[in-house]
């Protein structure tokens, strides 16, 4: 048996059915996240039903618009668009978006001078599916780094803005030490494996900024 061994880490991102909307083209958020991250890690984006493929780490994507209803716990983050939880200090595999909220943002925005609401609706659209496919990509960004903290440039950044939707690819990159970090955290395969002692007492802490 012949095994080829890949230096490219892959992130399977698993979309859950309620991610399918028609307003938020499923095929831009997935493009958005594979460009994001293509400078360090494949993103494999699987469709409801797809078979799924051999991969490094498999993310789910939920959808929490229905979960924002008034007095909701989740409704404490109000502005984000997107979180992820951390369980004593590591990252779940499941990233929460809310295409509800990158509507509600995108909307209020101005593109080029002007109103968004005024805009062909297949434009709409499509700016709305960059902000969840950042957000996301972002999310991916504290899960792939372990980490909960933000930076001042680039992919992690702590708000998304609706004018950042008008910037390339390359505005979303990780800095040099986000890069360090990650080089360090995907290099050692087996020691990933390895398991490790559950400490006795659980904590949450949600890296969720104000807008995402
Ligand atoms: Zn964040």
């Amino acid at each position: 048996m012949l095994t080829l061994a890949s230096s490219v880490t892959v992130l399977q991102l698993l979309v859950s059915p309620e991610a399918i909307v028609a307003d938020v083209p499923i095929a831009t958020v997935a493009r958005e996240v594979r460009a994001l991250w293509a400078p360090y890690v494949e993103v494999v984006v699987a469709m409801p039903g797809t078979p799924l493929r051999p991969a490094d780490h498999t993310v789910e994507l939920r959808v929490a618009d229905r979960l924002l209803a008034p007095g909701h716990p989740a409704d404490g983050d109000r502005g984000s668009l997107g979180w992820i939880e951390f369980v004593n200090g590591d990252p779940q595999p499941v990233i929460t978006v809310s295409p509800e909220r990158a509507r509600r943002m995108m909307a209020s925005a101005s593109y080029l001078g002007q109103s968004v609401r005024s805009l062909p609706a297949a434009l709409v659209h499509r700016l709305t599916a960059m902000a969840v496919g950042r957000t996301i990509a972002h999310e991916l960004g504290h899960y792939l780094l372990r980490s909960t903290a933000h930076a001042s440039t680039g992919l992690m950044r702590a708000a998304l803005r609706p004018q950042h939707m008008l910037e390339p690819a390359s505005r979303f990159r990780l800095t040099a030490d986000q890069i360090a970090a990650l080089t360090l955290r995907l290099a050692p395969a087996v020691a990933r494996t390895l398991p490790t002692e559950p400490p006795a007492v659980a904590t949450t802490a949600r890296a969720s900024p104000p807008v995402w």
